[in-house]
């Protein structure tokens, strides 16, 4: 086992970096090892007030709404490009600090740089309308930023999401206090040096560290925040909720889910098998997208299982720096436990465990959080591990007769977030399309997510879209101004 170095780590308040007001930290792990990887500041609600504080300066006196639209889509595009330069370093880091496979923290740190890009060419399309009152005069609308932010956000893509929050909002002219989780701190924080290195004015980003209950806790409450965004469990989008009504906060949630994965009996069961691993096994299953519920034409149930099961069984979990390795390590030992519980619970339920659910034999993974990926057969919809969101590699299969079926199935779920369609049939395809009630979903394709294209939940997965131009909605208000005519 090798040693990691214990790095100190800086939040950034007011475009210095600084440690928390009273000295406190709390340590990151690196999830495959076990091992402190940093010490980091542990923000108190002094910390957080310097933060709101410094972003409220920017957003009220400060420059950076005042920019041309044009002016900071040139920083965010610098910031893209110094994403790009610095890829290996960010990825490994998020490797080490989320334990996610280096392969995967690649393609989140591009990701993070293309909705860097996305936004810096978005910034010079937010456009107001003109309306044809009935009254004389010219009406129009004028969308400007709403304010000042809280963005909270989740360990399972670190700074992805962090681009994803940061990205919309200063296109738009908002200034913002971020929050990254605490087990996963170390990239946001990083992100926050480049966008300074890009040319961000002071306090336009501020990132303060913490936990939920705490830190996060007083970012939310803070009077001075105009909106809060989080991505994380929907009970904490429920905290939020009464926290944003408080204050008549705008606010935008992107919560858990239990997304369908519908197969029907006219496809290559090889291929749909092939992709399905990676639509619920792909970051060890930490992804609220997963498609944890495999709902399966009765006629081809019993093939495609044992397919599954057997495709399942090859993957390959290892050392998440390793470039062979297809699943790395869960975030924490508190969240390896959560998971290994639902696997009793599955079984107690009286579903049948076909493979996985153990930790791995290799002795080098013995010290880190790893899970073998776990598939259930005989799954019945009203069972908890059908209805709750495990956040880990196990998936379900239950069987359904009929388009109809598989459509009140599907949809019988508090979540609503992602799903996908696998079938020949254009029809039925444009079917279920329809009446699938989720926010995201894809037909004979097992992906979610186009830095171009709206993304979030229906029902208790969220409220409002990210991405695409609507999440532009979420980071400016509509002013509408009359103007007489003689
Ligand atoms: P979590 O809800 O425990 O934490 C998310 C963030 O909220 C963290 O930064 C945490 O510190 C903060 N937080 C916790 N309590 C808080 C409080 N009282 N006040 C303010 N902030 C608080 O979620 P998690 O375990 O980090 O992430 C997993 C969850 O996130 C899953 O439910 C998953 O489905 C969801 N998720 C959703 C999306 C999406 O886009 N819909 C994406 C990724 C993850």
């Amino acid at each position: 086992m090798t040693t990691e170095t214990v790095a100190t780590a800086e939040m950034l308040i007011g475009g210095r970096r600084v440690a928390a007001n009273d000295g406190q930290t709390f340590d990151t792990y690196n999830p495959a090892t076990g091992e402190v990887i940093a010490r980091v500041p542990e923000a108190g609600p002094e910390d957080v007030d310097r933060a709101v504080g410094a972003a409220r300066q920017a957003f009220d006196g400060g420059k950076w709404p005042a920019f041309s639209a044009a002016k900071r889509g040139r920083i965010l595009l610098k910031a893209a490009a110094l994403i790009r330069a610095r890829l290996e370093e960010l990825a490994e880091l998020e490797t080490r600090n989320g334990g996610k496979t280096i392969t995967d923290s690649r393609g989140e740190v591009l990701g993070t740089a293309a909705s860097f890009e996305y936004y810096a060419g978005a910034a010079t399309r937010i456009m107001g309308e003109t309306i044809p009152v009935s009254a004389p005069g010219l009406d129009l609308t004028l969308r400007e930023p709403v304010g000042v932010c809280a963005q909270i956000i989740p360990w399972n893509f670190p700074i992805v999401m962090a681009g994803w929050k940061l990205a919309p909002a200063l296109a738009a002219g908002c200034t913002v206090v971020l929050k990254p989780a605490e087990q996963t701190p170390l990239t946001a924080l990083k992100l926050g040096e480049i966008l300074s290195e890009a040319g961000l004015p002071d306090g336009v980003v501020n990132i303060v560290t913490g936990p939920g209950e705490t830190t996060g806790s007083a970012l939310i409450n803070h009077p001075l925040i105009d909106k809060i965004a989080i991505t994380g469990s929907t009970e904490v989008g429920k905290i939020v909720m009464h926290a944003a009504a408080e204050g008549i906060k705008r606010v935008s949630l992107e919560l858990g889910g239990k997304s369908p994965n519908i197969v029907f009996d006219d496809v290559d069961i090889e291929s749909v098998v092939d992709q399905s691993v990676y639509s619920v096994f792909a970051n060890a299953g930490q992804d609220c997208c997963a498609r944890t519920r495999f709902f399966v034409h009765e006629r081809i149930a019993d093939e495609f299982t044992a397919a599954l099961a057997e495709r399942t069984r090859r993957l390959r979990v290892g050392d998440p720096r390793d470039e062979q390795s297809e699943i790395g390590a869960i975030i924490s030992p508190e969240q390896q436990a959560n998971i290994e519980r639902y696997l009793d619970i599955g079984q107690k339920e009286g579903a049948e465990l076909l493979v996985g659910g153990t930790r791995p034999g290799d002795t080098s993974l013995a010290s880190g959080n790893f899970l073998l990926p776990a598939v259930f057969a005989g799954v019945r919809n009203d069972m908890r591990i059908a209805r709750e969101e495990i956040f880990g590699p196990v998936v379900g299969v239950l069987t359904f007769r009929d388009e109809e079926e598989a459509i009140s199935l599907a949809n019988a779920t508090q979540y609503g977030l992602s799903g996908s369609i696998w079938t020949r049939d254009i029809g039925r395809a444009i079917r279920l399309m329809r009446r699938v009630r989720a926010g995201v979903l894809s037909v004979n394709s097992n992906s979610s997510v186009h830095v171009e294209a709206p993304f979030g939940g229906f029902k208790m997965s969220g409220i409002g879209r990210e991405l695409g131009t609507r999440a532009l909605d979420l980071y400016t208000e509509v002013k509408n101004v009359y103007i007489a005519v003689d």
